[in-house]
């Protein structure tokens, strides 16, 4: 390869590192950690064809490979710490390079998490990128669990639900090819912001959190199955992305529910904190919108505008479909 893996590193990932940090340049990084703190970690494996189009501009490919580790963090409640790459390439494109790196650093210095290493290897097969994000919690407090949703809890959600799917619709032409609506769309697919300011302030107020990586139903399952309990959603109360106005309700209502890569916060809180909850809304400048209840018996219902109840069955929302 014309670009030489040591000088490729060199060039796009070696960044100072702050304070008494060792970062990009030796067998290992060192990391002071912040007094009274806990280490959380997670991982992201985003894989050509797979998580995202060929022809996806690096820049955005870059922030979403770091934003995606970011939003887990930020679903526990973690202030961020630094991060890893692993990246796997057919050839390494300069432009592309640039691009991408540009992208990713953007986001670490936006968010306080440095690049603090990583591994760059050949990978014929498609473009790879497996990022490590390292994060604090103060000590003792376990953070926005998935288990922690008690019954009589308020389901909340922050941001818009639907955009990103229906990017993703639009994109693989599911969807009637509509440019502005694209246009308003696309940057929720492609751009997603983690809520690590949510996250941090709802450790005092939440009590279990998840990021909606694979559809609200689906990961709200997850919370509801590691907490034991169940839970019903008002349909009329979900926050459908304002551009999604001119689309069938059915197909919003789907995105809403079904859509993936959403990477908004969804968390159970005691009705006590529902004033608490608003005025950070209104801090943050994020929506946040009670979506409803955590029950005691198990399952997962839809509220609808009659006040009937339907399941949201594990196999899907046909109900909504057409
Ligand atoms: P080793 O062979 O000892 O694992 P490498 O030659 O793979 O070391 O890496 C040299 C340095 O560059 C290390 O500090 C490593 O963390 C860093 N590095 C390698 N690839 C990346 C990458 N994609 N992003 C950030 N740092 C990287
Ligand atoms: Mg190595």
């Amino acid at each position: 390869m014309a670009l030489g893996e040591f000088s490729l590193i060199e060039r796009y990932f070696l960044r100072p590192a702050p304070g008494n940090t060792l970062g990009v340049g030796d067998d290992a990084a060192r990391v002071e950690l912040p007094a009274a703190t806990a280490l959380v970690i997670c991982k992201d494996l985003l894989i050509e064809g797979r998580h995202f189009f060929s022809d996806v501009a690096p820049q955005t490919l870059g922030h979403k490979a770091l934003a995606v580790n970011l939003s887990d963090l930020a679903a526990m409640g973690a202030e961020p710490l630094g991060c890893l790459l692993g990246l796997g390439l057919p050839e390494p494109e300069e432009r592309w390079l640039e691009s991408f790196a540009q992208g990713f650093h953007a986001l670490c210095d936006e968010t306080q998490c440095p690049l603090l290493g990583g591994d760059t290897v050949r990978h014929e097969q498609g473009v790879l990128i497996s990022v490590t994000a390292f994060g604090t919690l103060p000590l003792g407090h376990p953070g926005l669990r998935r288990s922690a949703a008690r019954a009589g809890d308020d389901l909340w959600v922050s941001g818009w639900l639907g955009a990103a799917d229906t990017a993703l619709g639009l994109l693989r032409g599911e969807l009637p090819a509509d440019d502005a609506l694209l246009a308003q769309v696309r940057g929720a697919l492609e751009r997603p912001t983690p809520r690590l300011s949510l996250g941090r302030a709802l450790l005092d107020l939440a009590h279990a959190a998840i990021d909606i990586s694979d559809g609200l139903a689906q990961d709200l399952g997850h919370v509801l199955k590691a907490s034991d309990c169940g839970a019903v959603i008002d349909l009329a109360s979900l926050p459908a992305h304002p551009a999604l106005s001119k689309l069938p309700a059915a197909r919003v209502l789907r995105a809403m529910l079904n859509g993936g890569d959403v990477y908004e916060l969804c968390f159970t809180a005691d009705p006590s904190k529902r004033l608490a909850i608003a005025a950070l809304a209104g801090q943050l400048m994020v929506p946040l919108t009670r979506i409803g209840q955590i029950k005691s018996d198990p399952g997962l219902f839809a509220r609808q505008d009659n006040g009937q109840q339907i399941p949201l069955a594990a196999q899907g929302f046909d109900h909504f479909a057409g």
